[in-house]
């Protein structure tokens, strides 16, 4: 297998990953960036963003990393694409497979791999993957113009991503399985305010029917109650927003992982149980999940790999 010697490899290419990028080729580390799955990671699939420091008007998350990645290669970062595929941290110099025909051997690795879309386990999910059902409205709501649609999930994706939807269907339900939203607030009210948007609180997904294509899901009100109340909603489209899983499990033999996936980092810092590996963005972040505080543990990684390679030297 064909090896390659580097000081600072970085895993992904979100916030997290070109934010690193920056830092490390500013300080002459020579970065090598594989971009990962999603070349750009979440946000080119959101919507516009609003919270992000520095952009009053917004900007769309595909403008903002194409701006990031350019940024990175401006300053001398090697943006590659590939995935890793497996890894090797049991000595130095750390070792990581891309696309399972390439090795990497690096002297400090930033893994910035971040989060994927969780489905809710149902099997009809996959039967109707691309005929009804989907994970990202920015991808596909564009296929529902004038219909009806359904979406799971009652926090800030969810609500973003129904607003985006209204702007497209004749109607949007939200699925949301308690009495309450999560979101927070303003987005909690601008959902509730939306003449389209219907939220059938209370609401569980049991399945979804339709023959070739999606027609509808069975839903239950009050699951286990005794009002339980079992009924049918025609739909087009049925999209889940209901959280996200860290991509760590190419690394969870050597790292330390919590119950939910995050890799596990020293308080306040970047770094994981192993001299030399960070961890940055939401891959290692069960809290906050940000695009800016993402970009900000990208930067924490970046001085750290440069103490650490200053300390070892
Ligand atoms: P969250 O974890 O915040 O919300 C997930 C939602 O899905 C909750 O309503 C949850 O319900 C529901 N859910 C989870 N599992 C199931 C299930 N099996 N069946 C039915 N419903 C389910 O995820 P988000 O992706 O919305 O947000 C993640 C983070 O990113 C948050 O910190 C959020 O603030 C942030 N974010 C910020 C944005 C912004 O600032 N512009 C935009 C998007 C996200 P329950 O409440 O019952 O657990």
């Amino acid at each position: 297998m064909e090896t390659e010697k580097i000081k600072c490899l970085i895993i992904g290419s979100g916030p997290a990953g070109y934010t690193a990028a920056i830092y490390t080729s500013r300080a002459n580390l020579s970065p090598v960036l594989y971009e990962g799955m999603q070349p750009g990671g979440q946000l080119t699939i959101t919507t516009e963003i609003e919270n992000f420091p520095g952009y009053p008007e917004g900007v769309t998350g595909f403008d903002m990393m194409e701006d990031l990645k350019k940024q990175a290669v401006k300053f001398g970062a090697d943006v590659r694409r590939g995935v890793a595929t497996a890894c090797d941290f049991s000595k130095k110099p750390y070792k990581v497979t891309i696309d399972s025909e390439k090795e990497i051997e690096a002297e400090t690795v930033i893994i910035s791999t971040g989060a994927t879309a969780k489905y809710l386990g149902l099997p009809d999910e996959h039967k109707y993957a691309g005929k009804g059902v989907s994970a990202c409205a920015t991808c596909d709501g564009f296929f529902y113009r004038k219909k009806t649609v359904a979406i799971v999930g009652g926090g800030d994706s969810a609500c973003e991503e129904a607003l985006y939807l209204a702007g497209l269907a004749n109607k949007v339900y939200m699925i949301i399985r308690k009495n309450c939203l999560r979101a927070s607030q303003i987005m909690q009210d601008r959902v509730m305010k939306h003449p389209k948007i219907e939220i059938l609180f209370n609401t569980n997904t049991l399945g979804l029917y339709g023959d070739e294509f999606l027609e509808g899901a069975h839903l239950v009100k009050f699951k286990g109650d005794v009002q339980e109340e079992k009924f049918d909603l025609p739909v087009d489209g049925f999209f889940l927003a209901i959280g996200h899983r860290p991509n760590s499990a190419v690394f969870e033999k050597y790292l330390e992982i919590d119950a939910n996936g995050y890799i596990k980092t020293q308080w306040g810092t970047t770094k994981t149980a192993i001299p030399g590996i960070f961890a940055a963005g939401d891959v290692a972040d069960p809290n906050y999940r940000q695009a800016i505080t993402a970009a900000g543990t990208g930067c924490i990684a970046a001085i750290e790999v440069e103490r650490y390679l200053n300390s070892i030297e």
